[in-house]
């Protein structure tokens, strides 16, 4: 038996539809005041009826499908019974596998690297509950909390797996893919806040399960693990018996803590939702599904590879932030030149956005366009411009959005391949540096120093490679 053992139950909001899962009112509610975004539906009052919004069932299936799961003929949704003020209704309409497997997903393996694979146990289609904010202080202090049903029945997924991760860097890379797999399902909007949340079971050495809820981010998830095989094995060293309990992840302090008694599956009474028929998928959805399939992430690496001729680290870099690899493909169509393109945009381009990256919009507010970088690239190809003038080119378009041809215009960045100019240039390099003139004509090292200050005497705009010839030349003259 390994000595960790690791689940995960993910909750991943599907951002792409535009109403929430059973009925009108809006799945976008980030920018709405508390409580308006609601209705008798999702508050659950007496004598409606949920309908179920049909391409919900599209993305989760595609979401399966891509997780390497079963997607059966029937689904079915159960009632999951519990009170807690986040939920209007006292139950959550999600599904749940009493009579068989009967939910969106099930038995899917995910193949981590060449040497892991991580079982899916299944994968649930339900209704995200509302959100309870507590007040500064916590509960302890102020003795209230405020509650806000505006998410309540938003469209989620739960992934469920086995506990076959061993340590908090497989997770790290499994959460990686995962987010990446429904970024380019278009299902998802993992970087929208709140819309990926994770609880986790880690147990060691065979002992007793510990679930950690509440990891609001992908990126605390690491984290949370640590802390709690730490605190585990501190235990298990001091002979500490470890409860199977819930804990919570305190995102400020770095801990967890603990939180309720865990309920069993037994305290939420699932009964089949009354309310919602089975609904029968049949077989045509599914193939029909398989045969629109967005390209996923591997898919894109290898054609990137095989496409483009990129090698394996600048596809890597740019697949695995989607909204780069989009911005490259979009560029390419303007100016086909992949490796040049690739190479400016995973070292110049991003090292300027770095500050901006966990922004999921970053790519769409910038000023910088497609067709900046097309027009950038070739002129770097078609050597009127430098590398080095090119960066600085670029930096002038990020804050004005002018064209690089005018900025190199109003700059006078265009590189001098005249001979005429950068003769002038070697002329008056030669009259001012007579000493390393006279080194040049026995030490081949010093004409570099020429280049350098012929170089600096154009601002940095010589065609190094005739400036070159024009200094070698000269020096044969004077011979
Ligand atoms: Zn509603």
């Amino acid at each position: 038996m390994s000595l960790v053992m690791i689940g995960l139950e993910i909750h991943a909001q599907i951002t792409a539809i535009n109403s929430k899962l059973f009925c009108s009112c809006r799945g976008n509610y980030r920018d709405l005041k508390p409580n308006t975004n609601i209705c008798e539906i999702c508050c659950g009052l007496p004598g409606t009826l949920p309908i179920i919004n049909r391409k919900a069932i599209e993305y989760s299936t595609m979401i399966s499908i891509a997780l390497g799961c079963k997607v059966p003929n029937k689904i079915m949704f159960y009632r999951k019974n519990y009170f807690y003020p986040d939920l209007p209704k006292n139950f959550q309409i999600t599904q749940y596998n009493v009579y068989g497997f009967s939910s969106i997903g099930a038995e899917g393996i995910f193949e981590l690297d060449d040497s892991k694979k991580i079982r899916i146990t299944r994968i649930q289609l339900e209704e995200d509950p509302g959100r309870i904010v507590y007040l500064e202080g916590g509960m302890n202090v102020r003795n209230s909390a405020l509650i806000d049903y505006n998410r309540a029945g938003v469209a989620l997924i739960e992934i469920v797996t086995e506990p076959d991760f061993t340590n908090p860097k497989e997770v790290r890379l499994f959460l990686n893919k995962l987010s990446l797999i429904l970024e380019h399902l278009g299902v998802c909007d993992t970087l929208l806040e709140g819309s990926v949340r994770c609880d986790v079971n880690v147990s060691i050495k065979g002992g007793n399960k510990v679930e950690i809820k509440n990891i609001n981010s992908f990126k605390e998830v690491e984290k949370a693990i640590n802390y709690e095989i730490t605190r585990q094995n501190s235990m298990f060293n001091r002979n500490i018996k470890i409860d199977s309990e819930t804990r919570h992840w305190d995102d400020r302090k770095k801990i967890t803590f603990k939180a309720r008694s865990k309920e069993e599956e037994h305290d939420y009474r699932y009964f089949p939702e009354p309310d919602i028929p089975v609904i029968i998928l049949g077989d045509n959805f599914v193939s029909n599904l398989q045969d629109h399939m967005p390209e996923l992430p591997n898919q894109r690496f290898d054609r990137f590879v095989s496409k483009y001729k990129l090698s394996e680290h600048t596809s890597n870099i740019l697949i695995n932030d989607k909204k780069l690899a989009d911005f490259f493909e979009a560029t390419l169509k303007l100016y086909f030149s992949p490796m040049e393109i690739a190479n400016f945009l995973i070292t110049d381009f991003k090292s300027l956005i770095e500050d901006d990256i966990d922004s999921s919009d970053y790519l769409r507010n910038l000023k910088v366009k497609p067709a900046h970088i097309a027009e950038l690239v070739k002129m770097i190809e078609g050597n009127k411009i430098s590398r080095i003038t090119a960066k600085d080119i670029l930096v002038k378009i990020f804050d004005s959005g002018k064209l690089p041809s005018e900025v190199a215009n109003n700059t006078n960045s265009f590189k001098i391949s005249d001979e005429k100019t950068l003769m002038d240039a070697v002329e008056s390099v030669f009259n001012t540096e007579k000493c390393a003139v006279e080194d040049a004509r026995t030490n081949h090292e010093a004409i570099n120093f020429l280049l350098g200050k012929v170089m600096k005497f154009t601002n940095g705009r010589a065609d190094p490679k005739i400036a070159m010839r024009l200094i070698n030349n000269r020096l044969n003259e004077s011979n």
